[in-house]
């Protein structure tokens, strides 16, 4: 008989939160901390979403999207989570750029990427104080016709170089472009300027085992390989979800999975507004990516001056075209020091490659084509990793490659999304329960609630929203 992963699982709860990616376990711990009934439910056998890992033979640990997040974590984690998990919390302080315009190390942050624009790219201090100033002073309800681009026009007329350095980063860390609101790449650069790129020590598999026993500390019941059909909703209420042929009642659901699946997949159209409908459809999911994972071999040791982070690209000019497109120019390398993971009883150094993808370009083909182009996208990033750690296919104990196809296979977020939605998700997010009574979303959704550090501040969000509507209803019926 098959396993039943929801063995002794109560009949009804507070909330339920359908997925266990960084928002959705952060809104059920707040919750469950609260005090409320809370059910945790993943379609996945591990927690984490695309905070995620994975093992294999000779005590190599690939991380997939711990690669950088702001300083603003230690703060979110030590408020919704623990101390244990903020204290692990450290900086990366060699994050390099390589491309045809300039060469340069970097530590991230304001004051050194101050002094950058001002040596190095000519720029007056006044202009870089007031770009700086622009950018940190945006926030959601500012003007949301102004691009990215228009924004770098206006402080740095005519300076690609100056754009790419400013751009490349952000666009690797969201998926946002010089087309998208001004604001989305203002309020996610600004938090990484504050103090710099920062990561887990310890790995994303602490983080996460960490954070299941603070869950379990708090009494939410979570439970693994569940994924839920349906959101039922009655009389614009929801009422109950359907998982693994069960009917588990609540009022009250968060669906941490991707917002455009929770409308018209969980939930169905048909108990929305026309007009909500018709924004909902508009919602353009953000792009995909694709990682090479390289474990070196035992003995091999890599030399930290390769750096943190390593941001490289071998095209003339940035557009974003060029950092999507299948002819891939741009690379961006974690380097995993044994320091990422100090209690590991094997010293391991990997390297990971990243480079944002469309969908488009792996869906359609067959099985054959794409295990061609997945040894070819292994081929390409080894040859051009070989100029930053010279005899790499030497060092290499073991090579792997993830596509979008890869991405939305583990997380079922439609196309292979790595970011959510783009801006225009935020605003459909936020509307859920003003249509549905009971129902919220959160997770990577408008390029602003995306990310580790932005799906756990929507976490927190809406979770107090829930809290507030829970209580509200608790005092109702006194
Ligand atoms: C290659 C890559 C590199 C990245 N690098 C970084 C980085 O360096 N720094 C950074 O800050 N961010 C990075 N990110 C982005 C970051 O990982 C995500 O934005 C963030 O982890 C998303 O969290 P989330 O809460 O939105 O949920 P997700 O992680 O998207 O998880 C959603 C969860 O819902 C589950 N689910 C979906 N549908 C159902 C269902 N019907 N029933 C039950 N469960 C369901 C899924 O299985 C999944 O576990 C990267 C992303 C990728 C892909």
């Amino acid at each position: 008989m098959p396993r039943d992963f929801l063995k002794d699982a109560r009949s009804r709860y507070d909330v339920v939160v359908i997925g266990s990616g960084l928002a959705g376990l952060t809104a059920a711990n707040i919750l469950g901390r609260a005090g409320h009934s809370v059910l945790l439910l993943e379609q996945h056998y591990k927690l984490g979403g695309l905070a995620t890992w994975f093992r294999r033979p000779g005590s190599h640990v690939f991380d997939i999207s711990l690669h950088g997040f702001p300083h603003g974590m230690i703060k979110s984690c030590r408020r919704y989570w623990s101390s244990e998990i903020a204290d692990r919390i450290v900086q990366l302080k060699n994050i390099r750029f390589e491309n045809p315009m300039f060469s340069l190390s970097t530590t991230f942050n304001r004051t050194d990427f101050t002094r950058l624009l001002v040596e190095r790219f000519g720029v007056e201090p006044a202009t870089v104080e007031a770009f700086f100033d622009t950018a940190r002073g945006m926030n959601f309800y500012d003007d949301q016709s102004t691009t990215t681009g228009e924004l770098f026009e206006r402080f740095f007329p005519g300076r690609s170089d100056i754009v790419r350095l400013l751009m490349e980063p952000i666009t690797y860390a969201n998926g946002s472009t010089l087309e998208d609101p001004a604001i989305t790449y203002g309020i996610v650069f600004s938090n990484f300027m504050s103090k710099g790129v920062f990561i887990y020590e310890g790995g994303t598999e602490d983080l996460i085992e960490k954070m299941r026993s603070e869950l379990l500390s708090n009494n939410v019941d979570i439970r693994i390989n569940c994924a839920v059909d349906k959101i039922e909703v009655r009389r614009g209420r929801v009422e109950a979800v359907e998982v693994a042929g069960r009917r588990i009642e609540t009022g009250c659901v968060i669906s941490n999975s991707n917002l455009r699946s929770t409308i018209f997949q969980m939930v169905g159209e048909e108990h929305f507004d026309r007009n909500f409908v018709d924004q909902a459809r508009e919602v353009r999911l953000n792009n995909s990516s694709t990682q090479v994972y390289m474990a070196m071999k035992p003995e091999v040791e890599i030399d930290e001056a390769c750096g943190d982070l390593l941001f490289t690209s071998t095209a003339e000019e940035f557009r974003t075209d060029l950092l999507l497109s299948r002819d891939i120019t741009s690379r961006t390398f974690s380097f995993y020091y044994p320091r990422t993971r100090p209690e590991a009883k094997h010293r391991r150094h990997a390297i990971v490659s990243s480079t944002n993808a469309n969908w488009s370009d792996w869906a359609g083909l067959g099985d054959a084509e794409y295990e061609a182009s997945k040894q070819d996208l292994i081929e390409t990033t080894l040859d051009a990793l070989d100029r930053f750690v010279p005899g790499i296919r030497d060092k290499v104990e073991r090579v792997e490659a993830a596509t979008p196809r890869t991405f939305q296979h583990y997380t079922m977020h439609q196309m292979g999304a790595s970011f959510g939605t783009k801006f225009e998700g935020l605003g459909v997010s936020r509307a859920l329960p003003q249509q549905i009574d009971g129902l919220y979303h959160a997770g990577s959704v408008g390029i602003i609630m995306s990310g580790w550090l932005g799906a756990i501040n929507y976490g927190v969000i809406v979770a107090n929203e829930v809290d507030q509507q829970l209580m509200k209803a608790a005092t109702r019926s006194n």
